[in-house]
């Protein structure tokens, strides 16, 4: 008898040797930010801490930087990544198949959250006297990489003012970490850029050269935003960034966290748990996340919500 008890002990550890590893296989989870010196590689890494501190036992989440929100919902498309973040305004064109995306729209993109608000910025030095839009003819402009959100932005901007950026001025695509020093280095005047505040693509230029932010603010603008329901004006408080020293007036959009609907509900539902059950450290993580709070980063999803998503909402009796 003591025999078959010590046979029985040796096959279950052997048992537990031969399954454990699998048991404890995790699954990879590619997370897809923007530039490195934007927020939005702020919120695929920071998620990604969080995911890899509350939920290691399941998962191992892997932040990306990548060209911005135009090639996120491109990848997330291909299935390329899990999750990313995209503006709300791409993240609208692409489900409906608008600009970018005309003809081809992206049936499988989900909403999952919102998370901070985006302004579209104008930035440049004080010494080249560019204080309104219309100042920037004849200058050198960054209008921002192709696959970026910011590039539909500044294209919006300068026809709203009537301005053509290939004989008005002249446009470079440089990505936003390039463009930060290329206007340190005086080869570009000025760089459009759709991003979160506080943001390290304009605060280390502030730290070299003096800057100022343009006002986005005619009419036209005005008028614009009010069409959109994913555009609202807004202003950037004086001291936001050091040498501007007034409210900038201009407009914003929402970063959103996307996933595709074949992504499964249980890695959305277990992402957006983690999430909102640990909001607090998700707020302390980045001064442009220090305002989030469950009732807005569940507005301004402007394509449909992740089934995933939906299942937590639900049982928080948020919907
Ligand atoms: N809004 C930008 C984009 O869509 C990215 C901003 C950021 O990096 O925080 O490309």
């Amino acid at each position: 008898m003591v025999g078959r008890k010590w046979l029985v002990a040796l096959v279950v550890v052997l048992g537990m040797a031969v399954t454990a590893p699998q048991a404890m296989a995790k699954q990879d989870i590619l997370f897809g930010g923007a530039s490195i010196t934007g927020v939005y590689y702020q919120v695929a890494l920071q998620l990604s801490n969080m995911m890899n501190k509350h939920a290691a036992d399941k998962y191992n989440y892997i932040g990306r930087p990548t060209g911005g929100s135009v090639f996120n919902i491109n990848a997330i498309d291909r299935g390329a990544f899990d999750f990313a973040v995209a503006q709300s305004d791409r993240n609208w064109q692409g489900f409906n198949g608008a600009a970018d995306w005309e003809g081809k729209p992206v049936k499988g993109l989900r909403s999952v959250f919102s998370m901070h608000p985006e302004t579209v910025l104008l930035v440049t030095r004080k010494d080249t006297g560019i204080k309104t839009v219309m100042d920037m003819k004849g200058k050198r402009i960054n209008i921002g990489n192709p696959g970026s959100g910011q590039r539909g932005n500044a294209e919006d901007v300068l026809r709203i003012y009537g301005l053509d950026f290939n004989k008005d001025f002249s446009a470079e695509a440089l990505q936003q970490a390039e463009a930060s020093r290329a206007l340190v280095d005086q080869k570009v005047d000025a760089f459009f850029f759709t991003v979160g505040n506080p943001s390290a693509a304009v605060e280390e230029p502030a730290q070299s050269v003096e800057l100022d932010i343009v006002p986005i603010n005619s009419d036209g603008i005005k008028d614009f935003v009010a069409k959109h329901p994913y555009y609202i004006m807004t202003k950037i408080p004086a001291g936001t960034y050091k040498g501007v020293d007034k409210d900038v007036e201009t407009y914003a959009v929402t970063a959103t966290v996307i996933s595709n609907d074949s992504v499964s509900e249980e890695v959305v539902y277990d992402m957006v748990k983690t999430v909102f059950e640990n909001l607090d450290e998700l707020k302390a993580s980045h001064a442009a996340f220090r305002n989030l709070n469950p009732k807005e980063m569940l507005q301004g999803l402007s394509a449909p919500l992740h089934p995933g998503a939906i299942k937590y909402y639900k049982e928080k009796g948020w919907m």
